[in-house]
């Protein structure tokens, strides 16, 4: 049977209600003065884009909410979106020193969100363009958090930016991807529109190497930045994968993004493939939008899964349930539909994972969506950008300190640099890359690239990025001593 939208408007809205709602006024002061403004305060060092939190919550305890945004976004310019889609435990809030007194954490990602909520909802820029642009030009290719980090600092730094993006509105992931009970499509768009107040050009609907040609960009402009993230889901390899009712769990977002919540189809049993974050999100809102049932199937163990603790735990109250050591075979049809999924136990040997014989059996379903990881965008980047380095696991090598890649013109950030990882990264990563092209360009004080080794990096480094991650705002102190 062909999938159908399950809920009511109103049920369905009331189940992707915000899981971390905005304090009160009254409530933001109190947690903002629970804060011990601490020195070399440990939450700013675990902040990929180095906010200086004590500064902004102290703002906060004296109702100067528009000087704690501008505190926020100086340093990282998606504020309002890393203040609902940061996974804070393992970030600034992991690092408070409240846990070391065995106290709850200072709740920052919802403090952060009190104070960009008011400079958005009051119509208050705090962050400006010089009007006098410095005569160079940047193409930027995707406006996701990359692409908009990068754009929105070098935009402040005079340079004409203009960014292309395939999809039809910015934000990427942000906009498209993230789990709708964390943060609305419009937070997103917001922050675009006040990039695009720094006199950023947006062009939409082109898609880079078939509407505009990298080439060109290479010949035209004095800087390239690569932010076009990933791909579409890996293929699974089993028959039946291409049935109607199996879905890319991100096109399964992207549908709750782009339509109206009521008119989403789910089916009445969804298996989610994968057990990564992608996978907890597309199983808890499977369930959100009236699934009677929805279940995980992941071929390792719970300890092995790539998915936050916490992440998982929101599942599991959610009502989704997990099959570990698990493999689909095969998707059964009937009629040209999913009618369920072949599945066998796995063993795991030496680190590999193998099928145990004779252990299959069918489970019923309807919707089988994939999250087994998003491809990378190799063969692309390669076809565009001739000579351009890229490692064995498909990310384009890169210099850490700079983002510069191995084309002294092309720099890179987020998850085309990285493999996947969080939104506040991609970000960070962007402006770390505006960094360096405006360094690249003569930016410093000296003029020329900026020595990879004044930043404790190895003269020519091109690596991953994992190995010596070199912070933003240890490069902008770099930038301003010249
Ligand atoms: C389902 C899902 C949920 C997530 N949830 C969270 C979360 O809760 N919290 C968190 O911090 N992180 C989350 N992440 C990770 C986060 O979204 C990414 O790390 C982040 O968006 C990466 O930013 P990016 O700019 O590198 O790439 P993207 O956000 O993917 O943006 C890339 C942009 O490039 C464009 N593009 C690609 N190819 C071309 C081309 N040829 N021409 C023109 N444009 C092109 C795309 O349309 C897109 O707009 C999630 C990721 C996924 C997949
Ligand atoms: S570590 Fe915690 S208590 Fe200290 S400044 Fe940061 S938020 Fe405040």
């Amino acid at each position: 049977m062909p999938i159908q939208p399950r809920l009511d408007a109103a049920t369905a809205m009331a189940n992707m209600a915000d899981t971390k709602p905005p304090f009160t006024p009254q409530e933001a002061k109190v947690e903002a003065s629970r804060c011990l403004f601490c020195y070399d305060a440990p939450c700013i060092m675990a902040c990929p884009t180095g906010i200086d939190i004590p500064t902004f919550i102290r703002k906060i305890t004296t109702d100067n909410l528009t000087g704690a945004a501008r505190t926020i976004l100086e340093a990282n310019v998606l504020g309002a979106s890393c203040a609902r889609v940061c996974p804070t435990q393992m970030l600034c809030e992991g690092a408070c020193v409240m846990l070391d007194l065995e106290k709850d954490p200072i709740q920052i990602g919802r403090l952060q969100r009190r104070a960009t909520d008011h400079v958005a909802a009051a119509g208050i820029d705090v962050l400006h363009a010089p009007a006098e642009k410095n005569g160079r030009t940047v193409a930027i290719l995707g406006a996701g958090p990359a692409g908009l980090g990068c754009a929105a600092e070098l935009a402040r730094l005079g340079y004409a930016v203009t960014v292309y993006d395939k999809k039809p509105a910015g934000g990427g992931l942000n906009t498209y991807g993230i789990a709708y009970y964390k943060m609305r499509p419009e937070v997103s768009l917001d922050e675009v529109r006040m990039i695009e107040r720094l006199g950023v050009t947006f062009r939409y609907g082109v898609e880079i190497g078939r509407d505009v040609h990298a080439a060109d960009l290479l010949r035209d402009d004095h800087a390239v930045f690569i932010g076009v993230g990933l791909g579409g889901a890996n293929r699974l390899g089993i028959s039946g994968e291409d049935l109607p009712e199996v879905v890319d769990a991100l096109d399964f977002i992207e549908w709750i993004h782009t339509r109206p919540l009521e008119a989403v189809p789910v089916g009445r049993r969804v298996v989610v493939l994968g057990c990564g974050n992608t996978a907890i999100d597309a199983v808890t809102q499977a369930k959100r939008l009236g699934a009677d049932e929805a279940t995980i199937v992941y071929r390792r163990g719970a300890a092995e899964m790539s998915a936050y603790p916490f992440e998982y735990d929101l599942a599991k109250t959610d009502g989704a349930t997990f099959l570990f050591d698990t493999v689909p075979v095969e998707v059964v049809a009937k009629d040209g539909h999913v009618a369920g999924l072949r599945l066998a136990k796995t063993a795991v040997r030496d680190g590999r994972v193998s099928v145990v014989p004779g252990s299959e059996w069918t489970h019923a379903c309807d919707m089988v969506l994939k999250a087994v990881g998003q491809e990378k965008q190799v063969g692309l980047l390669e076809r565009l950008f001739p000579g351009l380095k890229v490692d064995a696991k498909g990310r384009v090598a890169h210099d850490p300190a700079t983002m510069q890649t191995s084309l002294p013109k092309v720099f890179v950030g987020g998850d085309a640099a990285s493999g996947g990882r969080e939104v506040v990264n991609a970000v960070a990563e962007g402006k770390k890359a505006a960094l360096g092209i405006h360094a690249f360009l003569g930016g410093t004080a000296a003029g020329g690239v900026l020595q990879p080794s004044r930043l404790g990096m190895p003269d020519g480094a091109v690596g991953s990025g994992f190995d010596h991650p070199i912070r933003v705002h240890e490069l902008e102190a770099a930038l301003k001593q010249g």
